[in-house]
């Protein structure tokens, strides 16, 4: 599979913004933030788009659900955040690793651009 710019950063082999890491997955502040509060979490297990991940993964897919949860509350932002996952770059995705974007500290609008 191919690396991505996440590979290096879960590989330490460029900096990042970490705020939280364990076993399993990396959430670090994204470079060009759209809120005041914008981190991606990162399985480290190498998945370019959600439609990649398989039965097996399911304890992984939540995981990333509840460190989520975990660094929201850590930004004093658990009342009130989006996640947001872009799967495919028609919808958005830029970067083929999977990840979530956590965004908070601003009012958001729905339906999403
Ligand atoms: P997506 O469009 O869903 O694939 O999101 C990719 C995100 O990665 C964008 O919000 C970028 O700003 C962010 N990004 C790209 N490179 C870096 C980096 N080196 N460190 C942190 N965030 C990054």
């Amino acid at each position: 599979m191919s690396e991505t710019i996440f590979t290096k950063i879960i590989n330490k082999e460029i900096p990042a913004d970490v705020v939280y890491e364990d076993d399993l997955c990396l959430a670090f502040r994204d470079i060009n933030p759209q809120a005041p509060v914008h981190i991606l979490i990162i399985p480290k297990k190498n998945m370019p788009r959600l439609n990649d991940a398989g039965e097996a993964d399911e304890g992984l897919l939540g995981h990333l659900m509840l460190a989520a949860h975990k660094v929201a509350a850590r930004e004093g932002v658990a009342d009130a955040f989006r996640l947001v996952l872009n799967n495919g770059a028609a919808a958005g995705q830029e970067i083929f690793h999977m990840h979530f974007h956590l965004l908070a500290g601003r009012s958001f609008a729905w339906p999403p651009g």
